[in-house]
């Protein structure tokens, strides 16, 4: 059993509690940063530190990712960032699409109660999501992150108008050094997106 279990007790955390995987976890990790922010990053899965800690991105890839963040000037005051799943794959095995089905109303009610105009997804789970409206049936249909990587596109999501900007998951840079430059020419056009801060 997951140690923060008996935190969370409303429908849609109930669903992700009935999988195997949440059975088998040290935690369920929610989120991180600012749940009033603008802009929410969404990423595939906790690996085994974030599962620990049961904090999202609070490893290797979580480290790439602040450096990018820091980059343009972004701090967890500025973005709120969950995942696709709450809770580790063994293995750090791929989702299924039983516990995408089962952990993303969670998700959705996040965005609901965030309404944030920009989602960041990070890799092809989250990017497949967005386009699918939240059928996870359609996600594989989806074209990959590789084509639509740094384009912005405005949709309507399960009621909610955002701009979805993919982006490569920050696992991906670790193992390929050559998505860093296009990564990081990305993040710029997320920052020219985000509303102006103190300018005055
Ligand atoms: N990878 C993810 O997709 N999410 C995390 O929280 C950590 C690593």
């Amino acid at each position: 059993m997951a140690l923060n279990e008996l935190e969370f007790n409303f429908p849609e955390a109930e669903l992700v509690k009935q999988t195997e995987i949440c059975k088998n976890c040290k935690n369920i990790v929610v989120g991180k940063g600012n749940i009033n922010a603008r802009i929410l990053f969404v990423g595939e899965a906790p690996g085994k530190n974030e599962d620990e800690q049961g904090i999202p991105f609070c490893g290797a890839a979580g480290k790439n990712l602040d450096k990018l963040l820091e980059s343009v000037g972004l701090s967890l005051e500025d973005i709120y960032i969950a995942n696709i799943l709450k809770c580790r794959p063994p293995e750090n095995r791929d989702p299924s699409i039983e516990e995408i089905k089962m952990h993303t109303p969670w998700l959705v009610k996040q965005i609901k109660e965030m309404k944030p105009s920009i989602i960041c997804s990070l890799g092809n789970y989250a990017t497949k999501f967005f386009l699918s409206n939240g059928e996870v049936e359609i996600m594989e249909k989806q074209p990959g992150i590789t084509s639509l990587h740094g384009k912005i596109k405005e949709l309507n999501f399960q009621g909610e108008e955002i701009k979805l900007i993919p982006l490569f998951h920050p696992a991906a840079i670790i193992y390929n050094q050559r998505l860093k430059s296009l990564w990081e020419e990305d993040i710029e056009i997320v920052k020219k997106e985000i509303p102006q801060k103190n300018l005055f």
